[in-house]
């Protein structure tokens, strides 16, 4: 007998069926949500992608694990040359975002009021299996976004048509330069300074570091610089648009001094630029900019609730093909009940998220078709923020829980499942951190408060028998917010700010759960099928109401864990 460690027992690894057939949240969403005519065009191209995602984008991008983006400096005679090298996985994504419509099909506008849903449709089911190439997508259909929204009509002829172009080589993605060192969230901390330039076409001249730039190899970027004179602060912005590189193909004024080596995003090269005199043209007003870009930043937080919907699917349909295979205590995971309740958590989660991101994608397709009357659009503009910075925190909620599914193979770095966890992180951070949309979202509810979002409750949970107690919880939840913020805006700004996440947190909980008791009666009435029932149940559970009895007080003690003041020991008892 010989010696010889064998393998013994070896675990097959989850696979991936194709991507929209083995979706029923995404399918039946569909089939609520769009006419049969429209469904029967676009469900081949989504059936498509679909497959590309589940077999060879997934398997691509998995056999590309360890590739990153390379810069080069110099050329090998001395020349300063900043170049970036995308990974294989990234040229793919490219031209077949490109091809297939991801940005286009917005644009084209062949179903309407419906266009957004076919694109964003596609963007989901493409985003998990591409490293990240949503990124440059997100700010590519921002940017013509804002183009189109400025008027500016040379710009928008000049670049609108490549950045929706079907063609790979006429497809030009965008940059969205606002990070700087002094200005993040705060843009108006930007120190980029632009100048008149008569000599060049567009006018001006910009000089300064952009702190975040990803997605480093688009052609074109539109930035945030203050002209010269314009006071200190977000009013004296101006937006910029700019192309990266001159007529012989050389970067323009533009020297790239670093790659970010990131916790996650790996494959999505994130530079530290110095503008050199970059030649650019003004976008609108020279004090317009922060209203200039805000188009921008709409869709790419549209995006960016899509992405999160997204990775909480992908690493669902991991660890649910894996509860089927892996085998511990005599029987697979699957048929372990405690296994099956933590599964099911998650996919409460993911039906709460996908929801409310639809939601917004649908309001956002009807807003461009211009269909959205003020209800919708107001209702639109308080949703993005919600919607962005609850998928968010649910998408990294998500991925870490997806990863102990695994348990120890979703800790190892061949296996691919670490940078779920590790991707998911920046969801939150960037496009507007969680706090800084919950200010936003203050703003965007001006005088009105919650009552465009309390109408919104009330007309998904109407309609929905059965479902009495998940509708009761939505509802109560977002009247406890509404009376919240009356209280606190009567207590002062310094209470309202300091609760203004848990608001937030928890108007985007209650939307979920409104908008899944809408799915779910349609559902139960059309399809007999009682899953997104079960899921809004599940969602209920875990609980709507974030914002829970906390003391101002305490807050401001324990942050810096500083004594607000020292009371008398003899009061303390
Ligand atoms: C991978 C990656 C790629 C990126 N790509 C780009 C890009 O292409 N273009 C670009 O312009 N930027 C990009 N960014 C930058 C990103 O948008 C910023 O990092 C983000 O907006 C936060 O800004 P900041 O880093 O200055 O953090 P800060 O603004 O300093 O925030 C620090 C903390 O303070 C909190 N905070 C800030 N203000 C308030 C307030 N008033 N009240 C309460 N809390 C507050 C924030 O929530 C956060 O938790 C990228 C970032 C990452 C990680």
């Amino acid at each position: 007998m010989s010696d010889r460690a064998e393998p013994g027992f070896l675990q097959p690894p989850p696979e991936l069926g194709n991507q929209y057939d083995d979706d029923r949240v995404l399918s039946a969403y569909l089939r609520r949500s769009l006419p049969a005519g429209v469904l029967a065009e676009i469900e081949p191209e989504l059936r498509e992608m679909g497959e590309l995602a589940g077999g060879e984008l997934y398997r691509a991008s998995l056999a590309d694990r360890r590739n990153e983006p390379r810069l080069t400096r110099w050329s090998a005679w001395g020349e300063r040359i900043d170049e970036v090298e995308p990974t294989a996985v990234w040229r793919r994504a490219e031209r077949l975002a490109a091809e297939r419509g991801v940005v286009a099909a917005a644009y084209e506008r062949r179903h309407g009021r419906f266009s957004r849903l076919h694109q964003f449709g596609l963007a989901y089911l493409f985003t998990p299996s591409t490293d990240l190439y949503s990124c440059p997508l997100a700010m590519t259909d921002g940017a013509a976004r804002a183009l189109l929204a400025s008027g500016e009509r040379e710009l928008i002829e000049r670049a609108v048509p490549r950045l929706t172009s079907r063609d790979p080589e006429r497809f030009w993605t965008s940059g969205q330069w606002m990070t700087e060192t002094a200005g993040g969230s705060d843009v108006g901390g930007t120190e980029t300074v632009a100048r008149p330039a008569p000599e060049v076409p567009g006018g001006w001249r910009l000089s300064g570091r952009k702190w975040f730039t990803s997605a480093v190899g688009a052609p074109m970027a539109l930035a945030l610089a203050r002209p010269e004179g314009e006071p200190p602060g977000a009013g004296g912005l101006a937006l910029f648009y700019l192309e990266t590189r001159d007529a012989e193909g050389r970067l323009a004024g533009i020297r790239i001094e670093r790659l970010k080596d990131k916790l996650g995003t790996r494959k999505l090269p994130t530079a530290e630029l110095f503008l050199e005199g970059v030649p650019a043209r003004l976008v609108g007003e020279p004090r317009g900019g922060v209203r200039a870009i805000a188009p921008m930043l709409n869709v790419t937080r549209a995006w960016n609730a899509v992405s999160a919907a997204s990775f909480m699917r992908r690493g669902i349909a991991l660890a649910r093909d894996y509860a089927r295979r892996r085998v511990a205590f005599g029987a697979p995971l699957a048929d372990k009940p405690l296994h099956r309740d933590t599964l099911a958590g998650l996919q409460a989660e993911f039906e709460g998220a996908f929801g409310l991101t639809f939601r917004v994608v649908e309001l956002l397709g009807r807003l461009e078709a211009g269909e959205a009357d003020g209800a919708e659009r107001a209702l639109l503009r308080a949703l993005t923020p919600i919607a962005k910075l609850t998928t968010a925190k649910q998408a990294v909620a998500s991925a870490s829980e997806v990863l102990e599914a695994f348990g120890g193979a979703g800790y190892v770095e061949d296996t691919g499942l670490p940078a779920l966890l590790r991707d998911a992180q920046v969801l939150p951070i960037w496009e507007g951190t969680t706090n800084v949309l919950a200010l936003d979202l203050l703003r965007a509810l001006g005088d009105a408060g919650t009552a465009p979002l309390a109408a919104e409750v009330e007309r998904a949970v109407a309609g929905a028998p059965g479902l009495d107690a998940p509708a009761a919880a939505a509802t109560a939840a977002v009247r406890r917010a509404g009376a919240w913020l009356a209280g606190a805006a009567g207590a002062g700004r310094q209470e309202v700010e300091a609760g203004a996440r848990r608001f937030a947190l928890t108007l985007g909980r209650a939307l979920e759960l409104a908008l899944l008791v809408e799915q779910a009666g349609w559902s139960l009435r059309h399809e007999g099928d009682p899953r997104p029932a079960a899921a809004a149940r599940r969602l209920a559970a875990a609980g709507v109401d974030l914002l829970g009895e906390v003391e101002p007080e305490d807050s401001r003690s324990l942050a810096l864990d500083e004594p607000a003041a020292l009371e008398e020991p003899a009061r303390r008892r």
